[in-house]
């Protein structure tokens, strides 16, 4: 991204009003996987998420507000800590907020956020921890859907293995509904999570249309990594091969599968399932 830190004081909050700022250009240009990449930023909408990522303590680069929320004590709120952060704060009209989120009715706070993933050193589960590992995931709602669910069911985190979609973008963020702000997140190459699952201390569960057992067999009491296969083409026998259980998910219907998305929720919810009683 370019440095506009020129533009005013640090701390000041800046109004901008033009369509043509290159700020506004640069958070615009942020809905690129390619700009993406080469800042480490990656854009949130809505005044809630924005909020949950400062107060988990996401490093938050620019605050963008519509100046008719102006004195929204979440907005003064954040306002403040974004600056204190050393963040830029920018009051924009509502023109320029749907300019940056290519809506109609945008949302009235953007926050722009230094991206975040987890070591694989500090993937790590607890005594009955869980992670989800996902290979290939090529939908960002899908996998926004199962960030969500994850965080909703206690799990620890999420580990994007090979060739996936970015997390950090528009969609898939949406989708998180702010639990990509709360949940661990990591990234390995194919063989680095072959050669890292031999240190993985529990089982490593992966569900598969040919599984041979029922997924509500398995005894889960036990650190567990749940490894889903992608969309298109489900796990690939080398990826399938590091798992200590195959299992299927029954079905009684005509549909030949199920979404990538609901098949997590219905094992995570299975796994979870004695950690969950109200
Ligand atoms: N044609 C793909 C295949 O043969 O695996 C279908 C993939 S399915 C849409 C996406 C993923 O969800 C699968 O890779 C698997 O991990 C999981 N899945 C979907 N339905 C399932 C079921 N009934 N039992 C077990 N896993 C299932």
């Amino acid at each position: 991204m370019a440095d506009h830190s020129d533009i005013a004081a640090p701390g000041a909050v800046r109004t901008i009003t033009s369509l043509t700022n290159p700020t506004i250009k640069d958070i615009r240009g942020l809905a690129l996987p390619k700009n993406r990449k080469e800042s480490g930023l990656f854009v949130t909408e809505g005044m809630k998420l924005v909020a949950d990522a400062v107060e988990e303590n996401w490093p938050i680069k620019i605050l963008v507000y519509g100046a008719k929320v102006a004195d929204h004590p979440v907005v003064k709120r954040v306002a403040t800590t974004a600056r204190a952060r050393g963040g830029d704060v920018l009051e924009v009209s509502e023109a320029v907020l749907s300019k940056i989120t290519r809506r109609d009715n945008p949302q009235m706070v953007v926050g722009v956020f230094e991206q975040k993933l987890t070591p694989k050193s500090e993937v790590r589960p607890g005594p009955a921890g869980v992670w989800v590992a996902l290979e290939g995931i090529k939908d960002p709602g899908n996998l926004g859907t199962i960030i969500r669910t994850a965080d909703a069911v206690g799990a620890e985190g999420v580990i994007l293995v090979g060739d996936t979609v970015d997390p950090f973008g528009v969609e898939a963020v949406r989708a998180t509904m702010g639990s990509i702000f709360h949940m661990k997140l990591a990234r390995m190459a194919v063989d680095e999570f072959k050669a890292w699952r031999k240190g993985w201390p529990g089982i490593v569960v992966g569900t598969h249309l040919s599984g041979k057992s029922d997924y509500r067999a398995v005894d889960y009491d036990r650190p567990v990594m749940l490894f889903m296969g992608n969309e298109q083409s489900g796990l690939p026998d080398d990826l399938a091969a590091l798992c200590d259980h195959l299992v299927k998910i029954p079905q009684a219907g005509r549909a030949d599968s199920l979404n990538l998305a609901i098949a997590t929720g219905v094992m995570l919810y299975e796994i979870r399932r004695d950690k969950l009683k109200l």
